[in-house]
């Protein structure tokens, strides 16, 4: 599967996607499936441990694709078992491009039995934990953030590993939805304001936890409900969904930044298809900031949705004015500086005979950096445009994200130093609107906008208002909004 953009410097990245199946032979199968279907969310490497009786814990883990590695018959027979969970990655915290010790599912030996856990967010508290656990007597095998947990949960005098769990968790703070099994139980956590998302399945006489509903679609798992923030669900092998709560009750604060971007189109979230939202805020967009136009063209593939509903809106045709190379591997531009500089035209492509003499609005997802928009803007007026109007379908990106997206430092940001105006100036087109920040909770079913006094969902990428403290990077010295 190619990248989820084609732009790798200039776009926000999810870090990771979670799955695990219990109930069902050889779940590891089933695993690797999934996590393919979740390769969007993290395309550096990927892991599966899976159990069976006879054999105990077994655990691949692999740079690369899902498909690449986990496709291999030999492979596979060495995770047999009914109960296996995966992960792909990116990587926000811990090394980037780094060693196999990162790559998830970690493993840890207890006194009750073995247990493994795959993590999607970040935790905020990390570097503090890792201190204290390190001179508590903790070795850390990894750099990453998650692998705080492994050693909060040594540390618990629980008599379980649910209750483990529990205990460590309690100690975390920022984003976690955790895919976790024992010998007999797969275990999934949502932190309680449920930044990143985690559903449940029924696949035969069996569960699955997955990051989104379309890699339960892939197995021909139903879709029964969304993992609820603050929630524990410990399922057993017998079939039996136990649902605690074991954290303190909290607003929650689901990543808005999921129905725009990371999530897949065909995913379910918040009982709305990602898809459908996306072209809602692409008529929210339509209505906020009109254009007189004569092609309203998505730069692909994210800004399709949003470009749809904003022709519709608008009446302006849509066309296809930009064509994505879907087999542009990355190794392909590495050997010679002549060939990195041609950068976005050998990933994307204009179609010339669409966009001469048109006046063309060019519907993204987002700015980050601006780089890819200003050649992107390049391109379509070297192929005759009269007009380039950009319209973003989020709002200016102005503050990096901790709760387990990478972003760039503040300062990198476009948003972050220059007005929406400014932009516009910088990118030099005719003109560049964003949707408001009211304009895309109406389009994610918010009908009366974003609630200033206590915000329906975590938009601290566009607000400045992060819902959790970002404690290891204010002792690093990041300034919150209300301290500039
Ligand atoms: S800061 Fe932005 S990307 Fe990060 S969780 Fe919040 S909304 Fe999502």
């Amino acid at each position: 599967m190619p990248p989820a953009h084609p732009f790798d410097d200039d776009k926000l990245k999810e870090e990771c996607g979670v799955f695990g199946v219990v109930g069902v032979a050889d779940a590891a199968n089933f695993v690797a499936l999934g996590l393919h279907a979740l390769q969007h969310r993290g395309q550096e490497a990927g892991g599966i441990v899976s159990h069976c009786p006879e054999d105990g814990f077994n655990n691949a883990r692999r740079f690369g694709y899902v498909r690449d590695n986990f496709t291999s018959q030999s492979l596979m027979k060495t995770l047999p078992g009914p109960l296996a969970i995966g992960h792909v990655r990116y990587s926000t915290a811990g090394s980037k491009g780094a060693a196999i010790r990162d790559v998830q599912p970690f493993f840890g030996e207890f006194s009750m039995g073995g247990a493994a856990i795959a993590h999607n967010g970040n935790i905020t508290n990390a570097e503090a934990l890792r201190k204290e656990l390190i001179e508590r007597g903790s070795i850390f095998q990894s750099s990453s953030d998650s692998e705080c947990i492994i050693h909060l949960m040594a540390r618990s005098l629980q008599r379980n590993i649910p209750e483990r769990m529990e205990d460590a968790l309690r100690r975390v703070e920022g984003a976690f939805s955790v895919v976790a099994m024992t010998r007999t139980k797969l275990i999934g956590v949502r932190d309680p304001l449920g930044v990143r998302p985690l559903v449940l399945g029924k696949v035969g006489d069996g569960w699955a936890l997955s990051s989104e509903t379309c890699a339960l679609d892939i197995i021909g798992a139903e879709f029964v409900r969304e993992i609820e923030p603050g929630e524990m669900v410990v399922i057993t092998a017998e079939g039996g969904v136990e649902s605690l709560f074991p954290f303190r009750k909290q607003d929650s604060k689901f990543c808005i930044f999921e129905h725009v971007y990371f999530s897949r189109p065909d995913s379910i979230i918040g009982g709305r298809s990602v898809y459908e939202t996306r072209r809602q805020i692409g008529v929210e967009l339509a209505r906020e900031a009109p254009v007189e136009a004569d092609l309203v063209c998505p730069v692909p593939d994210s800004g399709t949705p949003a470009a749809i509903g904003f022709a519709a809106e608008s009446g302006i045709p849509f066309g296809l004015g930009i064509t994505r190379n879907q087999y542009m591997g990355r190794t392909f531009i590495e050997p010679t500086e002549q060939i990195r500089n041609m950068g976005v035209r050998l990933k994307l492509n204009v179609n010339r005979a669409l966009i001469k003499d048109k006046r063309v609005i060019l519907v993204d997802d987002s700015v980050v950096r601006g780089t890819t928009s200003r050649k992107i803007k390049e391109m379509i007026l070297d192929a005759g445009a009269k007009e380039v109007h950009f319209r973003i379908a989020s709002p200016p990106t102005a503050w990096p994200c901790f709760y387990g997206v990478d972003t760039p430092q503040r300062e990198k940001l476009l948003a972050a130093t220059m007005s929406e105006e400014e932009m516009c100036q910088h990118l030099a087109v005719d003109s560049l609107k964003f949707i408001s920040l009211n304009g895309l909770y109406r389009a994610v079913g918010e009908g009366d906008g974003r609630n200033s006094a206590c915000p329906q969902y975590c938009d601290a990428c566009f607000s400045g208002e992060y819902p959790v403290a970002p404690t290891d990077m204010l002792q690093k010295g990041f300034k919150l909004k209300a301290a500039e």
